[in-house]
This record gives C-alpha cells, structure tokens and sequence, in this order.
C-alpha cells in the first residue's frame, strides 16, 4: 500500500500524540510548528534558579492507557511523583487556610463544612436520580441539587476555579467531569457510586499519580517529539489549505527563515487553539461554515504569578498541593501551588517558589493588570495568607488572554461541527484540546475515539 503522507498542524501536546499515532500506522508524518520550541502551552522556564511552568503543572496519571502511552514511548521513567505532603490541600474559609478532607467519609469529620452543610451533604445516597439525563446540567445545577449549596461554594467553585479559570455555572458536566454524570446515572448517587469503585474501575490503575518531570513539564512533548522519525520543522505557521480534491491537500507555509513554500499531504491533522483557526486561510473545503462553529471555544484570560521566597520568610508550613480561594470569600486570586513542595528543583537551595493564577471568568480584568500591579496583587493576597514577612526575591509573571478552552454549552456543537467536517471533507481532522478536552491525558489518548480515525 501506498505510504500515506500526514501534515499535522502544531506541535503541543495534541499534535505530537496524534503525530506519533499516525506515525504507529505507517504513515508518513510531517508536524508543523509556528513557535521555535515544541510543547504549546506547556513551557518550562529555568530562571535565577527558579524552574516555572506556563501550562500545566501536574499530570493526574488515572487511567492505565495513559500508563500504557507513556511506556509504550519511554517517558513512563522520565516522571516525577509529586510530594507525598501534596496530597493535602487547602481552601481558604473566612480568610483562613483551612485543609480539605482527603475522603467523602472526612468530610463529616473535619471543620471544612457547617453542620447544616454536612447534613445535606449526608442526603446525598438518597436524592433521586436526573430524571432526563439527555439536557445538559451545568455543574453548579448537579453540586446544588445532589450536595447542597455549601459544597459549591466552597469545594466546587473554588476547584473549578483552580483547574479551568472558570465557574460552576459555565461548565456542563457531561463535557467537564464525564466519570461524575456516568456516576449518577449508573448508580444514581455519587456516593454509593464510590464505595462501588466508580464507573470505569478496570480502565482505572490502582491509584492515581499526580506526576510531572526533572525539568517542568515540557520536558513531556520533548521526550515524545523525539520519537518522531521526522523532526517537527519548527518555527513554520501554517497560512493556507487548500483542498484539491478527496483526500488530497495542498499545504502552504511559512518557514523559518519568512520563505513561503508549499507541499502536498493526503490528510491534514490540525491541533492549534480553537481560536487561531480563522488565521490559517482554507480554500475550497465543504461546509467552511462549520469551521467558524469550531473556532467559538470560549477560553477565559488568566495571568501566573511566580513569587520566589527564601524559606524562612514564609511561616506557613507550605505542607501541601496549594490553596483555593471560593469566590465568596472574595480575593483577588484564585488559588497559589505550592511549586516547590510539590516537585524537587522548583527552587534554589533554602528558596521556595508560589504560583498563583489570577482572572479567570472570575476577574477576567484583572489578568491584564500591567506585571508590577499583578505581581503586587498576587504578593498581598499570599502575604496575608501565608503570613509573609519582607518582599520576594524573584518575581515574574505570564499572561495567556486565551487559556484553556471550557467545556460549556458549545462543545457539543463544536465536536458535532468537527465530525461533520471530517465526514464532508476527506482527510481533514480538526482536534486538539478544545476538541478532545483540556486535561492532559484526553490530549495524548483522547477519550472518543470516533473524533479520530
Ligand atoms: C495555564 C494553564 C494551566 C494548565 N494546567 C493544567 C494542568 O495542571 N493539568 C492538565 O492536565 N492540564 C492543564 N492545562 C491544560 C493543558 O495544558 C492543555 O489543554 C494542553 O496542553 C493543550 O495542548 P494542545 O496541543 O491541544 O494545544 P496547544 O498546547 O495550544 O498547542 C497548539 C500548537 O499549535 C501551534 N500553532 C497555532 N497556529 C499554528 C499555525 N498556523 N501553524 C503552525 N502551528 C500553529 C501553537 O503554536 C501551539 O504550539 C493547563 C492549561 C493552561 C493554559
């Protein structure tokens, strides 16, 4: 059979994954990269000693074929396991930093809810089941109706926060938190759906590992990219593609040194951002009117802050995964890592590193504050909380105007849009995270494999 050329469009995780994929199958595979560096979002800085992540922090290792993905391309040695003391984490409650329960059961146990709090959380098992599980329900709608109002406030909102920038009422629960709406569905209460093990046990591996690497994450798309027997041609944007006919396109793009050239592919795999769709010109496609559909994820602004500390200066034990901050307490971020109790090298010797993210759907405004009010904002948040005494000795920051793209009331008609492009157009795929979802296993073995031939 006749080797099948491949064109894939971005070199962050999505692209790399579905390059090597490709690849798996005999094709031949050529990946394009507009930046200098492979990883997309996931960039990992080493500065004054002070090793910063701009993406993701954290990889939760849950599923065994995420497992199998990162053996299968010798990464699985590479990771580093974060911190046993991480497994403790805080939320802010009445200005204080107050640990969450570890377990549903410590819940009860624990001063993280009132007594009226605990006892409807205690209603749960008994709450009837979703009676029409066909309408979406936003996450704020489920929290309220199966845990009460006080779980919201102060477990869901604030964690919604800290792992998409957005809120309860934005995220539709099918999309955002799969293995929940199948909970309720299956066994008709969370509860009991745990002690039962879940919905998908033999998919899960024994426990959970939250991992990252030596040198940030980035070094994940790195290790990954060297396995393409094809080198990514970096620094290449992709301007314009043009079907010429069934399964044959002609690819035109700018390479490092600003020469336009084109090249032909039989299939065209493109991963960038939702949002930078409408930049890449596309001639000739059918039904085009569905790119703009795909293009509509909503991806809220959010700015890092890096304040570095020698330890002394900081009386909180720092012994744990960070805080959240729940938007009734009303503070201007929405949470801080912990950066250097949760992996080794973060910080020099003696030093530790705190991440905070502020904006979000949350205070969108405030994540285009210039960097010395930014950074002032983020040190009098932490200060207060974390009881520091004197000033940072290393600031920076990093803004992204569009972050990650939410899993809300659109997705369903962008990953609709998607397919229907792909059935209208042979050979073309348009995924990614805002596609296959945000977190970073759905970007390396996405979860539907009908989005992806
Ligand atoms: C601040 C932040 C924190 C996060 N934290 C976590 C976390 O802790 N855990 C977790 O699991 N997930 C996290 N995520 C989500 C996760 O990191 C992303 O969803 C994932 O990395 C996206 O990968 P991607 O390949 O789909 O997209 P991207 O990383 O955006 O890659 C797309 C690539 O396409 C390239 N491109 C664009 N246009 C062109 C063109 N015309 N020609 C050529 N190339 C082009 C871009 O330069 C980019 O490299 C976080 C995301 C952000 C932003």
């Amino acid at each position: 059979m006749k080797e099948r050329k491949v064109c894939v469009i971005g070199a962050g995780l999505s692209g790399i994954s579905h390059a090597l994929d490709k690849q798996a199958n005999g094709n031949n595979v050529t990946v394009f990269e507009k930046n200098a560096e492979v990883g997309g979002v996931l960039q990992s800085k080493n500065i004054e000693g002070f090793l910063l992540d701009y993406g993701a922090n954290t990889l939760s290792l849950r599923l065994r074929k995420t497992e199998e993905f990162l053996k299968h391309y010798e990464v699985f040695e590479h990771l580093v396991d974060a911190d046993k003391e991480c497994s403790k984490r805080f939320i802010i409650r009445g200005s204080k930093v107050i640990s969450l329960p570890k377990s549903p059961l410590s819940f009860l146990t624990s001063s993280f809810l009132s007594p009226l709090g605990k006892l409807r959380l205690c209603m749960e098992p008994f709450i009837s089941r979703k009676k029409d599980f066909e309408k979406d329900e936003n996450m704020a709608d489920f929290v309220k109706r199966r845990l009460g109002n006080e779980v919201l406030d102060y477990a869901a909102n604030p964690f919604i926060g800290g792992i998409y920038a957005s809120s309860p009422e934005t995220l539709i629960l099918k999309h955002a938190f799969p293995s929940l709406f199948k909970m309720e569905q299956k066994y008709g209460s969370i509860f009991l759906a745990l002690i039962r093990g879940g919905t998908n046990r033999l998919e899960k591996l024994p426990k959970t590992r939250l991992v990252s690497f030596k040198k940030g994450m980035q070094e994940l798309p790195i290790r990954l990219a060297s396995k393409l027997k094809n080198p990514v041609f970096l620094s290449c944007k992709i301007k314009k593609i043009e079907k010429k006919s069934e399964g044959q396109w002609l690819v035109f793009f700018e390479d490092s040194r600003g020469k336009k050239k084109e090249n032909y592919f039989d299939e065209i795999i493109c991963t960038i951002p939702s949002h930078n769709l409408g930049l890449i010109e596309w001639k000739d496609i059918r039904r085009p009117e569905l790119l703009r559909e795909v293009a509509q994820a909503d991806h809220p602004p959010l700015a890092l802050t890096f304040l570095g500390f020698e330890r002394k200066q900081i009386e909180h034990a720092l012994d744990g995964f960070g805080f959240l901050v729940p938007e009734v307490e009303k503070r201007k971020i929405l949470g801080t890592l912990f950066s250097s109790t949760l992996f080794p090298n973060r910080s020099p010797r003696d030093h530790v590193l705190l991440t905070s993210f502020v904006g979000g759907e949350r205070n969108p405004e405030l994540s285009k504050l210039p960097k010395n009010e930014l950074i002032a904002l983020a040190f009098s948040e932490n200060q207060v909380l974390l009881n520091i005494r004197g000033t940072p000795i290393f600031e920076h920051h990093k803004i992204w105007p569009k972050s990650i793209p939410l899993p809300d009331k659109s997705t369903e008609r962008r990953i609709l849009a998607a397919k229907t492009l792909r059935e209208e157009n042979q050979g073309l795929n348009i995924l990614g995270a805002h596609i296959n979802g945000a977190p970073l296993p759905n970007c390396m073995v996405p979860n539907d494999p009908s989005l992806f031939d």
